[in-house]
């Protein structure tokens, strides 16, 4: 079981929301954004967003994840109840370091499962064991999950949380992230 390491509001350009952290064990420093009351609240819309610096902050068009983000807030702070859960695990959780690595193999021509795979790395070390917890935490056993991920679905199903719908991110591709995410869609299965 999770426990709270520290709460407080969080007034955003998307919405009012608050801010949790948790202790892990492994000390990790991953934030839960909430908006309204969620305590025991089911079917709320839930994302559960990886960190991507490049993306989230600098705005890099290589990914969608930054488009991922604002969609997903801009949709949470119109909703009564909903939850962002935003994992530190940069990079498909290989880290920042490696994760320029396999961009600049990409930059050589190389789509984002070989470059992992080329570097002996794995093409996706997510874990989504923090998000179950906090689901938990706040008792809650059945989400509206908003991916395009199957994979996370099937995760969050194995461990006891019901994925009632699933809503879909949309997001324009450009022409820098195009071949990324046609590489997620065929190689791992993203319905985009
Ligand atoms: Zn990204």
């Amino acid at each position: 079981m999770l426990e709270l390491n520290a709460r407080a509001r969080l007034p955003t350009i998307f919405g009012d929301f608050e801010i949790y952290t948790f202790k892990s064990p492994e000390n990790e420093e991953h934030a839960v954004v909430v908006k309204g009351e969620i305590q025991g609240k089911q079917d709320i819309p839930v994302r559960i967003h990886s960190e991507c610096l490049t993306g989230d902050v600098l705005g890099s068009k290589r990914c969608d994840c930054r488009d991922q983000l604002i969609t997903s807030l801009s949709y949470l702070g119109k909703q009564d109840a909903g939850m962002l859960i935003y994992l530190r695990q940069e990079g498909r959780g290989i880290g920042l370091l490696n994760k320029i690595k396999a961009y600049s193999l990409q930059d050589q021509g190389y789509d984002t499962v070989e470059a992992n795979l080329m570097l002996g790395l794995p093409i996706d070390k997510r874990d989504y064991t923090f998000a179950v917890g906090v689901l938990k935490y706040f008792g809650i056993s059945s989400i509206r999950l908003m991916t395009n991920n199957p994979a996370k679905m099937d995760f969050l199903t194995e461990n006891e949380i019901n994925v009632s719908e699933r809503i879909p991110i949309k997001s324009e591709p450009t022409p820098f992230d195009e071949f990324y995410l046609s590489t997620k869609k065929v190689r791992m299965g993203h319905q985009l």
